[in-house]
């Protein structure tokens, strides 16, 4: 497998500035205690804000590249490849770092005007919110992608970040197009409650291309809301998104989601049933971050999914990172040498 590049990631390469915030801090910029929002003029601040003012920790962020980064981690190496675009900064420099770490390629477009990309991260207690602001990544452009299209052909399995349909549906049409002509899988991520919310178009056009859909539960009851389901309960909303119009009939449609510590929620298209898994269990003193949990998540079951597993062993690879993951700040998978 090696030199192959099973797997290709598509999202926004994001920089972490994560610190422990309070109450105060959140009511300054107008922010939930547990949220994912894009900024807008007023959040501008934060930044500096926490850099001046807190202590704060950087890590490699965006969800995508954390998803990729722990696919790596357990493939052999180069297995995963990333795309999307940064500035040409220190900030893209400590991405393309924790990326090596992990033996990730990354594939960046370097924008010449913009920044890279950041994410502030406020804790509060077991709540986390996070506010970013897109800048260089918000400069992706399918042209990029068919400058690549190289790995695009080499790939088998395509991953996209839902947070990625608020910069280029283009780029992510273009490879859930070439899934559906290949029968290769295309999987996305609904990434934040705000995506099935306020970019519910976007979110739909690429629907009839899943063959994987994963998010955790805010998310499948936003997408529920935002499409009329009238019901809160996550077996149902995964069963009814398991059955919308598929493009591609010749692979089944398998939607994952998860529930934090509760047991992960699977329905494949045209099953009555659907499966329970229950997660890896680990001791509340054992944690120490659980940002990106959701992220490395999708890279073990991604791994397994390019390892021609079976579903429930996905399921587990997946949980098995995500235990991993959340062991450490951010999910850098670098703490520890487990092995899978
Ligand atoms: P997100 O990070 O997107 O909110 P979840 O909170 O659902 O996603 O977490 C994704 C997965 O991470 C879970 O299915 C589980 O495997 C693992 N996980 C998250 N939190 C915990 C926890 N406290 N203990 C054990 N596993 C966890
Ligand atoms: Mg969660
Ligand atoms: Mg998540």
């Amino acid at each position: 497998m090696s030199g192959q590049y099973e797997i290709l990631c598509l999202e926004n390469p994001l920089l972490d500035i994560q610190a422990v915030g309070d109450e105060k801090l959140l009511q300054k910029y107008g922010l939930k205690s547990n949220d994912a929002i894009l900024a807008e003029e007023k959040h501008m601040g934060l930044y500096e804000d926490l850099f001046q003012n807190y202590k704060v920790d950087l890590n490699a962020g965006g969800a995508a590249q954390n998803t990729a980064r722990g696919a790596q981690y357990i493939l052999p190496a180069d297995s995963v490849v990333f795309v999307g675009c940064v500035g040409k900064d220190k900030y893209a420099e400590k991405l393309v770092e924790a990326n090596k770490k992990v033996g990730l390629r990354a594939v960046y477009r370097y924008d010449e005007e913009q920044p890279t990309g950041r994410c502030g991260v406020i804790i509060t207690g077991h709540d986390r919110s996070m506010c970013t602001d897109l800048a260089a990544a918000n400069c992706y452009k399918v042209e990029h992608l068919k400058e690549n299209w190289d790995l695009v052909k080499q790939a088998k399995i395509y991953f996209v970040g839902g947070y990625h349909l608020t910069v280029s549906v283009p780029a992510i049409l273009a490879l859930a197009e070439e899934a559906a002509a290949e029968n290769k899988v295309f999987m996305l991520s609904l990434s934040a409650p705000f995506i099935p919310q306020f970019f519910k178009d976007q979110l739909d056009q690429t629907s009839p291309y899943w063959d994987y859909v994963v998010g955790n539960e805010t998310e499948a009851r936003s997408f529920a809301a935002s499409h009329d389901l009238n019901t809160e309960d996550i077996p149902t909303i995964a069963k009814h998104m398991a059955n919308l119009p598929k493009k591609n009939t010749q692979r089944k449609r398998t939607v994952i989601i998860t529930q934090g510590t509760e047991p992960t929620v699977i329905a494949v298209q045209g099953d009555n049933d659907v499966k329970t898994f229950p997660v890896h269990v680990i001791g509340k003193d054992e944690i120490a971050d659980t940002t990106g949990a959701g992220d490395a998540f999708a890279g073990g079951f991604l791994a397994g999914m390019a390892k021609g597993e079976s579903i429930e062993k996905c399921v587990d690879m997946g949980s098995w990172l995500a235990k991993l993951s959340i062991q450490e700040l951010g999910p850098a998978y670098v703490s520890t040498s487990a092995i899978y």
